[in-house]
């Protein structure tokens, strides 16, 4: 090899090493600097989990998956926690709850059976840490289609097996919520912490993060929904765009908003 040879290859050399060392450079930069994007190979706790209520929802990061546990009860107040007023199917209880109000939208005559410290079990839903959009939606079911930031669950508006929500509006109390046939749920938009704005309303089983009826990036109503509620738009968790719902603002019976009466847009797992 003569000397000229040498200096081509040494300078060869010289760039593969500079450009392998510019591209891990640029891959520590990028993993240090959106710890909270969840983007990337590496999955991290989406910013959006520190509004859950942290006494009644546990939440954990599990390789790609998040695992999300809630006891099932509300972080606020309700006319649904135990109280000493004895209503069909549901005995007066020795003390009122602290967190117990008298009904006000509902009534005692009207409201369903069970109070919301009557459950005793739990509720877990494993999500990826970076959920994406199924090529085909699916239906959602009866029973908890979501988790909310209270700790409560989140239902479609359907009441039961061929039973409309409109036979069971009367006994929703002033966050849009009742008990039975399991635990406390809304099936509105839950005045409790969102009315007519653009807070963290929960998660929905596929991963995607439900909210309110505004949305952070215009701070008014989107225009730009598909049929779920969805799109994709920064919000107040993320500078990146990314897919989520709002409750749709769409007058249900003249006076509520449905929280989730569309399809799920990704790939569900189940409430259990
Ligand atoms: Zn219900
Ligand atoms: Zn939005």
């Amino acid at each position: 090899m003569n000397r000229k040879s040498l200096i081509v290859v040494l300078l060869a050399l010289i760039s593969v090493v500079f450009i392998v060392a510019c591209g891990s450079d640029d891959d520590a930069t990028t993993t240090t600097t959106t710890p909270t994007d969840g983007g990337g190979d590496t999955a991290t706790l989406h910013a959006a989990f520190s509004e859950f209520d942290t006494t009644n929802v546990t939440i954990m990061l599990n390789g790609s998956n998040v695992e999300i546990e809630s006891n099932g009860r509300p972080n606020h107040t309700s006319p649904y926690w135990s109280n000493t007023t004895a209503r069909m199917g549901t005995p007066a209880a020795a003390e009122d709850h602290p967190l117990f109000v008298a009904p006000t939208v509902t009534s005692f005559e009207d409201m369903a059976p069970g109070n919301i410290d009557d459950f005793n079990g739990s509720y877990s839903l494993t999500v990826s840490a970076n959920p994406t959009l199924a090529s085909n939606s699916s239906a959602t079911g009866l029973g908890a289609i979501g988790i909310a930031v209270s700790g409560g669950m989140i239902y479609n508006d359907e009441e039961g097996p061929n039973v409309p929500l409109d036979n069971a509006v009367g006994s929703l109390d002033y966050t849009a919520a009742h008990t039975g046939p399991q635990s406390y749920h809304y099936h509105l938009e839950p005045k409790a912490w969102s009315d007519d704005d653009e807070k963290l309303i929960g998660i929905i089983a596929d991963g995607f993060f439900l909210y309110g009826r505004k949305c952070n990036s215009t701070g008014t109503y989107p225009t730009d929904l598909d049929a779920s509620g969805g799109h994709a738009s920064t919000t107040q968790h993320t500078d990146e765009t990314e897919y989520h719902y709002h409750i749709q603002n769409e007058l249900y019976l003249n006076a509520y908003y449905i929280l989730f009466p569309g399809n799920y847009q990704g790939t569900a797992s189940s409430v259990q």
